[in-house]
């Protein structure tokens, strides 16, 4: 655990969330400001700051949230009509959280580029 990390704070079960799935390393819970009717955010349950941390020793971790992603897009139906998943990385992109998250959108028609 990272001191206030929000997202840290959430793997200890010391913020609320609506999670969806928990293994290993994995975590996901829906976001608190949904930009789709299904707006799930997948995390490592280590802290990792973004992608720009990433290196061999996460691999095993990536596998198993792209294999939870796309379990949760059969689970919430959208699997079919299609899904994104997408993380920010730094200021430029938007990222707020400095804890490592994939987005996950769906159930609606989604545009690109985004803004
Ligand atoms: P970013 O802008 O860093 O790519 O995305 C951060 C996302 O986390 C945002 O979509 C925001 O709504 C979501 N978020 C921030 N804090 C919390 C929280 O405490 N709980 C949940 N469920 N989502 C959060
Ligand atoms: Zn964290």
């Amino acid at each position: 655990m990272v001191g206030h990390c929000p997202f840290c704070l959430i793997v200890e079960g010391e913020a609320q969330a609506d999670v969806l799935h928990s293994s290993d390393h994995v975590l996901a819970f829906r976001d608190a400001n949904p930009q789709a009717p299904v707006h799930i955010l997948l995390i490592p349950k280590d802290h990792v700051t973004s992608v720009r941390e990433l290196s061999d020793k996460h691999a095993g971790m990536l596998v198993e949230l792209f294999r939870a992603a796309t379990h949760l897009a059969r689970a919430e139906g959208i699997d079919q009509g299609g899904w994104r998943l997408v993380a920010n990385v730094g200021a430029d992109a938007g990222q707020t959280v400095q804890h490592l998250h994939f987005h996950m959108l769906g159930g609606r028609r989604m545009t690109w580029p985004p803004g």
